[in-house]
C-alpha cells in the first residue's frame, strides 16, 4: 500500500470535492480511500510526504501523433495544408525504429508533465516500414503510461482529389484489414486495461467516405471507439462544402460518425447547429489549444461545447505542430484561449483541470475507471510540487497549478506504479531517449 498525505487534493469528482490537507490510499493498482486529514490506518505502509503539493487525477491526453517527435521544427510559418504537404514526403520514410524513438520521447515528455493516459493517432504506414503500432506500444510499456493507440489510415491521395501524395496512403481494404488486425492483437477490454485500440481514419481530405463508413461499422462490431480529425481549419470547411456540399459536422453525421463512442480532434470551426449536434449525440472533442495556435487554425468554442454537454478533453497534438508536447501546460493554454474568445469568465481554473482529467476520461469511454480521485478507481495520480519559486504564495493550489508555470511532479503514479519521482522518470533514461530521437530525426532529414 502507498499513502500520500499532507497534500491538497482536487478530486475532480462529480461534486468537485477538494481537501486543503488530505490523504489518498492506494492498494495495488486501485485507489482505496481519499479523505481529509492524515491517514489513520496501518503504520507499516509506504508514506509519501505531500506537504506543499497538490494531488490531482493523472492527466489524459486525447490527441497525439507520437511519430511526429522525429519531425519537429518543420514548416514553421505554414497553415495546416501547407504544413502537411511539406511533411508527408518526410513521413513516407518512417520505420519501426524511428517510431519507437519518437514515441519514447513523446511519452516521456507527457509523463514528466502529469499525463498518465495517452492516446496516439498513427495514420502513416509506409510499405516496408515494419510493425509501427507494435513499436509504439512497446515504448508506452517501457515508459509506463496507459496507452490508447488509434489505428489511423488514409486512402484518398492527390490523384483522387485528396491532399496526401500516393506514397503515404493505403488501399482501402488493406487499411480496414490492418485495423481489424490491430484490434485482435492489442485491444484489452478488461477493467484497468493498459492498452486499448481505437479506429481512426485521418481526416475528410485524406480519407474516402467508404473508408469512414466501413471503419465505423468495424469499430461498432468490435466495441471499440472511433477517432478522427474534424473541423480543424477554414480550408477544411471549404473543402467539405465544395466536395460534399455540407459542413464537416454534417459530413460526419452522414457517415455515422457522431455518437457517444466517437471523439473528434480539434472541432474549431463549428456553427451553432454543429455544437448542438455534438452535445445531443455525446460526441467528444479533443481540444488542442497549442497546436491550434502554432498553425493559426482558430479558437475552438469550448465554452459553448461544455454548455451543450459535449465531453471535452485536452490534447497536445503531434509534436510537429506543437513542439513542446507538454500536457500540463495545456491546462493554461486552454484557459487562455477560452478567455481570448469569451472573456475572463469563459473558463475557470477548475474547469480547465476537469478538461484535462475527467473530460479526457469521458472522451476515451473510461469515466468509470479514470479521471477523478475516488475509491475504486485506478491509481493514476499526479502529485504536483507547488513549493518552489513558480507557485509559492498562491493560496489556491488549483489556481497555482493552472495559472502558474508548469509544476514539477513529486510523484506520478500510473496503475499504482511510480513512473515519475522527484521530477525525474524512474522507468527510462531520458538522455538515452533524447540521443535516439536526435539520430532518428537526423536520419529522416
Ligand atoms: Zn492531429
Amino acid at each position: 500500500m502507498i499513502v500520500i498525505e499532507g497534500c491538497a487534493i482536487a478530486t475532480v469528482d462529480a461534486g468537485g470535492t477538494e481537501h486543503a490537507d488530505g490523504h489518498i490510499v492506494v492498494a495495488e493498482n486501485r485507489i482505496v480511500a481519499v479523505g481529509p486529514g492524515p491517514y489513520r490506518g496501518d503504520a507499516s505502509v509506504t508514506t509519501v510526504d505531500g506537504r506543499g503539493c497538490l494531488a490531482t487525477p493523472g492527466l489524459v491526453n486525447t490527441h497525439h501523433h507520437l511519430y511526429q517527435w522525429a519531425t519537429r521544427g518543420y514548416a514553421q510559418q505554414e497553415i495546416l495544408f501547407g504544413w502537411l504537404k511539406e511533411l508527408y514526403p518526410v513521413w513516407a520514410r518512417l520505420d519501426a525504429g524511428i517510431v519507437h524513438a519518437a514515441a519514447s520521447a513523446g511519452l516521456a515528455q507527457l509523463a514528466l508533465t502529469g499525463c498518465t493516459t495517452s492516446t496516439d493517432h498513427h495514420y502513416v504506414f509506409p510499405r516496408d516500414g515494419g510493425d509501427l503500432l507494435a513499436a509504439e506500444i512497446e515504448a508506452a510499456a517501457e515508459v509506463g503510461l496507459r496507452f490508447h493507440p488509434c489505428r489511423g489510415s488514409m486512402d484518398l491521395s492527390e490523384k483522387d482529389g485528396g491532399l496526401p501524395p500516393d506514397s503515404v496512403v493505403e488501399d482501402t481494404d488493406a487499411a480496414l484489414a490492418a485495423t481489424k488486425d490491430a484490434i485482435d492483437r492489442f485491444h484489452d477490454r478488461s477493467f484497468g486495461a493498459m492498452v486499448r485500440i481505437a479506429v481512426a481514419p485521418c481526416s475528410p481530405f485524406s480519407v474516402t467516405p467508404r473508408l469512414m463508413e466501413e471503419a465505423a461499422r468495424l469499430a461498432r462490431a468490435e466495441g471499440v471507439r472511433l477517432h478522427t480529425h474534424l473541423a480543424e481549419t477554414v480550408e477544411e470547411e471549404h473543402y467539405c462544402k465544395e466536395v460534399h456540399g455540407c459542413t464537416p459536422v454534417e459530413y460526419a453525421e452522414r457517415l455515422g460518425w457522431l455518437g457517444d463512442d466517437v471523439w473528434l480532434a480539434h472541432a474549431v470551426h463549428l456553427d451553432p447547429a454543429a455544437i448542438a449536434k455534438l452535445g445531443a449525440t455525446g460526441t467528444g472533442v479533443a481540444h488542442c489549444p497549442s497546436s491550434n495556435g502554432r498553425l493559426g487554425a482558430g479558437i475552438a468554442p469550448i465554452r459553448d461545447l461544455l454548455d451543450a454537454r459535449a465531453p471535452v478533453g485536452l490534447g497536445v497534438d503531434g509534436a510537429a505542430s506543437q513542439e513542446a508536447g507538454e500536457l500540463g501546460a495545456e491546462l493554461r493554454q486552454a484557459l487562455y484561449l477560452a478567455r481570448l474568445r469569451g472573456g475572463p469568465a469563459a473558463l475557470t481554473a477548475r474547469e480547465s483541470l476537469a478538461l484535462g482529467t475527467m473530460g479526457g476520461a469521458r472522451c476515451l469511454g473510461r469515466a468509470d475507471e479514470l479521471g477523478s480521485l475516488e475509491a475504486g478507481k485506478l491509481a493514476d495520480i499526479a502529485l504536483w510540487d507547488l513549493n518552489g519559486l513558480g507557485h509559492a504564495g498562491i493560496a489556491d493550489p488549483v489556481a497555482a497549478l493552472v495559472f502558474g508555470p508548469a509544476a514539477p511532479l513529486r510523484l506520478l503514479l500510473v496503475n499504482g506504479r511510480a513512473v515519475v519521482q522527484e521530477g525525474a522518470l524512474s522507468t527510462v533514461d531520458t538522455s538515452a531517449i533524447a540521443g535516439s530521437l536526435a539520430r532518428a530525426a537526423r536520419g529522416l532529414r
